[in-house]
Protein backbone atom coordinates (compact mmCIF):
# COMPACT_ATOMS: atom_id res chain seq x y z
CA UNK A 1 0.00 0.00 0.00
CA UNK A 2 1.35 3.08 -1.11
CA UNK A 3 1.73 5.93 1.55
CA UNK A 4 -0.88 8.49 0.17
CA UNK A 5 -3.86 5.46 -0.02
CA UNK A 6 -2.79 4.35 3.46
CA UNK A 7 -3.36 8.46 4.67
CA UNK A 8 -6.55 7.97 3.01
CA UNK A 9 -7.58 5.35 4.94
CA UNK A 10 -6.16 6.22 8.02
CA UNK A 11 -8.01 9.64 7.95
CA UNK A 12 -11.53 7.48 6.93
CA UNK A 13 -10.96 5.81 9.91
CA UNK A 14 -10.16 8.92 12.15
CA UNK A 15 -13.23 10.31 10.92
CA UNK A 16 -11.02 13.70 9.80
CA UNK A 17 -13.24 13.29 6.45
CA UNK A 18 -16.51 12.84 7.98
CA UNK A 19 -16.50 16.85 9.02
CA UNK A 20 -16.39 17.68 5.18
CA UNK A 21 -19.00 14.78 4.51
CA UNK A 22 -21.39 16.22 7.20
CA UNK A 23 -20.88 20.16 5.86
CA UNK A 24 -22.11 19.02 2.70
CA UNK A 25 -25.24 16.64 4.28
CA UNK A 26 -26.52 20.43 5.67
CA UNK A 27 -25.75 22.22 2.43
CA UNK A 28 -27.52 19.16 0.82
CA UNK A 29 -30.91 19.47 3.67
CA UNK A 30 -30.51 23.27 2.61
CA UNK A 31 -30.77 23.14 -0.95
CA UNK A 32 -33.48 20.23 -0.24
CA UNK A 33 -35.96 23.04 1.24
CA UNK A 34 -35.91 24.55 -2.90
CA UNK A 35 -36.12 21.51 -4.32
CA UNK A 36 -39.34 20.26 -5.92
CA UNK A 37 -41.56 17.21 -5.03
CA UNK A 38 -40.95 14.33 -6.72
CA UNK A 39 -43.91 14.11 -9.54
CA UNK A 40 -45.37 10.16 -9.19
CA UNK A 41 -46.01 10.37 -12.44
CA UNK A 42 -41.82 10.76 -13.51
CA UNK A 43 -41.04 8.17 -15.03
CA UNK A 44 -38.41 6.67 -12.83
CA UNK A 45 -40.72 7.09 -10.17
CA UNK A 46 -43.83 5.45 -12.07
CA UNK A 47 -41.08 2.27 -12.06
CA UNK A 48 -40.39 2.22 -8.77
CA UNK A 49 -44.05 2.36 -8.00
CA UNK A 50 -43.47 5.84 -5.78
CA UNK A 51 -46.20 6.57 -3.69
CA UNK A 52 -46.62 9.87 -1.25
CA UNK A 53 -48.02 8.24 0.79
CA UNK A 54 -47.02 4.42 1.86
CA UNK A 55 -49.63 1.81 1.82
CA UNK A 56 -47.56 0.34 4.79
CA UNK A 57 -46.64 2.27 7.98
CA UNK A 58 -43.81 0.57 8.62
CA UNK A 59 -42.48 1.08 5.56
CA UNK A 60 -41.93 5.15 5.23
CA UNK A 61 -39.26 6.91 3.17
CA UNK A 62 -38.44 8.78 6.57
CA UNK A 63 -37.07 4.90 7.41
CA UNK A 64 -35.30 3.79 4.36
CA UNK A 65 -31.73 3.82 3.67
CA UNK A 66 -31.72 5.95 0.91
CA UNK A 67 -33.48 9.05 2.56
CA UNK A 68 -31.29 11.36 3.45
CA UNK A 69 -34.09 14.40 4.81
CA UNK A 70 -34.01 15.28 8.35
CA UNK A 71 -36.17 12.96 10.26
CA UNK A 72 -38.62 15.71 11.18
CA UNK A 73 -38.96 16.78 7.96
CA UNK A 74 -42.55 16.41 6.02
CA UNK A 75 -40.28 16.08 2.57
CA UNK A 76 -36.56 15.45 1.74
CA UNK A 77 -33.98 14.13 -0.60
CA UNK A 78 -33.84 10.60 -1.80
CA UNK A 79 -30.43 9.26 -3.52
CA UNK A 80 -32.66 7.81 -6.33
CA UNK A 81 -33.82 11.22 -6.60
CA UNK A 82 -31.40 13.78 -7.15
CA UNK A 83 -32.92 17.50 -7.39
CA UNK A 84 -36.21 16.51 -6.28
CA UNK A 85 -37.21 15.61 -2.65
CA UNK A 86 -40.08 12.47 -1.39
CA UNK A 87 -42.62 12.50 0.94
CA UNK A 88 -41.37 11.34 4.63
CA UNK A 89 -44.56 9.17 4.52
CA UNK A 90 -43.92 8.10 0.91
CA UNK A 91 -42.36 4.52 -0.43
CA UNK A 92 -41.28 3.36 -3.76
CA UNK A 93 -40.18 -0.47 -4.51
CA UNK A 94 -36.70 0.56 -3.66
CA UNK A 95 -37.34 0.98 0.34
CA UNK A 96 -34.97 -0.70 2.46
CA UNK A 97 -34.66 -0.14 6.27
CA UNK A 98 -32.09 2.77 7.58
CA UNK A 99 -29.69 1.16 9.54
CA UNK A 100 -28.71 1.51 12.73
S1 LIG B 1 -35.70 4.74 -2.24
FE1 LIG B 1 -37.93 4.86 -2.39
S2 LIG B 1 -38.64 4.35 -0.31
FE2 LIG B 1 -36.48 4.92 -0.17
S3 LIG B 1 -36.48 7.12 0.30
FE3 LIG B 1 -36.30 6.90 -1.92
S4 LIG B 1 -38.42 7.04 -2.67
FE4 LIG B 1 -38.52 6.60 -0.47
Amino acid sequence: MNKTRRSFLYALGTGVIAIPLSTLTREGSALAADAPKLDPEDPTAKALEYVHKSPDATKLCVGCQLYTGAADAEWGPCVIFPGKVVSANGWCKSWVVKAG
